[in-house]
């Protein structure tokens, strides 16, 4: 029979860090996400297009048997992806947590192998939160989730579990120390969005909330801000608790000319050829495949490539 003990040596030989809360924190974790918008510390727009959606406490009920709920800190490091183009190839980097299906599988088949006894059910939420009340991770003053040892190249992960837990470390969210003496990241942000003055920053300024939206017209953005293939790494980059882990670790995918020519107008998945989709599924950039494109354009653009 696996005991916590056991699970946590499992996941630890995977390099995962892991806490063990009871069942209702996803409940409590999702209301406190909606009292934040209802008090309007969040910005509207961010509100309505995600933290209401996702966050639903409704959405994400614990199972009957489930008697805890397991919060992992799975390794997620800055990925790079080649784009072969006629002129020239462009090398693009993708951030940590886009690409997570491979670490979830792997994580997946290795709990299913090693502790086949323990019931497990993929929980969505705010698993940042839930990482943070529990002291798995503490915030950064860019509201990016950090975690001793791997610093924010790092995907959250949550599952009810029914392995039993009374009591827990649920606890106030921290911060890094460093960030009250630092300021880094304030001062590397092209959109400014990182407020002094309140610790919710202003995503609906960021660069991410503009390039990973069809809507959210990037293009009208200085063009030197653009260096991902989705999101943006300006502050993570600059980060001392980040120190030694920036580099890109290439992905292994390769998207050949004529495949890099089809993703510019492409808007359809099922319509791609087979291995161009189990590419883009690979690297889990089919969820943004209507702005790839455009994405591609702006990042060969400020690059000098076009
Ligand atoms: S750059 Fe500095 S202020 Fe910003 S999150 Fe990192 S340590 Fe904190
Ligand atoms: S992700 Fe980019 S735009 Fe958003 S807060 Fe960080 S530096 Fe600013």
């Amino acid at each position: 029979m696996t005991s916590w003990d056991g699970l946590f040596s499992v996941l630890g030989s995977a390099g995962v860090k892991a806490v063990a809360l009871r069942p209702e924190r996803m409940r409590e974790a999702c209301e406190e996400i909606l009292e934040r918008c209802a008090r309007g510390e969040t910005d509207p727009e961010i509100s309505e297009w995600y933290l209401k959606k996702y966050f639903r406490p409704e959405a994400t009920p614990a199972p009957e048997w489930a008697s805890s709920l397991l919060v992992m800190a799975v390794p997620s490091p800055v990925s790079s992806v080649l784009f072969e183009f006629g002129e020239g190839n462009l090398v693009a980097t993708i951030p940590p947590t886009y690409i997570y299906g491979e670490g979830k599988e792997r994580i997946s088949a290795l709990l299913a192998e090693q502790c086949p006894d323990v019931r497990l059910v993929f929980a969505p939420g705010p698993r940042k939160l839930l990482a943070a009340r529990s002291g798995l991770a503490r915030y950064g003053r860019n509201n990016v989730c950090y975690v001793e040892g791997m610093g924010s190249m790092v995907g959250f992960a949550a599952f009810f579990c029914d392995l039993p837990c009374e009591e827990d470390a649920w606890g106030e969210v921290r911060f890094l120390e460093r960030c009250a003496s630092c300021g880094a990241c304030a001062r590397s942000c092209p959109s400014k969005c990182i407020d002094e003055d309140r610790f919710v920053i202003h995503a609906d300024h960021c660069l991410t909330f503009a390039n990973e939206r069809k809507e959210g017209e990037p293009e009208h953005l200085p063009r030197e801000w653009h260096h991902t293939l989705v999101g943006c790494l300006h502050c993570q980059a600059v980060c001392p608790e980040n120190a030694g882990r920036m580099k890109p670790i290439p992905s292994g995918v390769v998207f050949s000319g004529e495949e890099t020519a089809s993703l510019a107008t492409a808007t359809d998945l099922s319509s791609l050829p087979e291995v161009l989709r189990g590419k883009l599924q690979r690297l889990n950039m089919d969820e943004y495949l209507d702005v790839l494109g455009r994405n591609l354009s702006l990042l060969r653009n400020a690059t000098g490539l076009c």
